[in-house]
């Protein structure tokens, strides 16, 4: 009859890790639903495949749309399951264009850039998962 085969309504698991999720009813629903947990152990297999610090690394690269399709295509799916990246990736892009007050075409030499970045990290105090 029902769709429902555990407690509570199925989680996304997409957006388990969302501030919005409540993880206690989440939890409960998935300790009674198998294809719940099969498809949570799936995102974290794409997680592991793009770990928040490599996303990090790579955010000025994606900006700048310096990465290659594939590349871009793991981050993007990436940012799809992870809302800590996600608010990392706004505030950084909002830096950065402030920053690019500068004129588009001059190109910030990479040491200037890495400082700059790394003074807007402290400033938030680290980045934790
Ligand atoms: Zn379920
Ligand atoms: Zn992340």
């Amino acid at each position: 009859m029902s769709a429902l085969d555990g407690r509570g309504p199925h989680v996304d698991p997409e957006h388990y890790y969302d501030e919005a999720t409540d993880k206690a009813a989440a939890d409960a629903h998935l300790a009674t639903c198998k294809s719940c947990r099969e498809r949570l152990e799936e995102v974290h297999v794409r997680l592991r495949d793009m770990p928040c610090s490599e996303l990090v690394e790579l955010v000025t690269e994606y900006l700048d749309e310096a990465v290659d399709a594939r590349l871009r295509a793991r981050i993007d799916d990436h940012l799809r399951l992870c809302e800590g990246c996600r608010s990392y990736l706004d505030e950084m892009r909002a830096t950065l264009e402030t920053l690019g007050r500068i004129p588009r075409d001059t190109h910030l030499p990479d040491h200037v850039r890495a400082a700059l970045l790394a003074v807007f990290r402290e400033s938030r105090g680290g980045i934790t998962g």
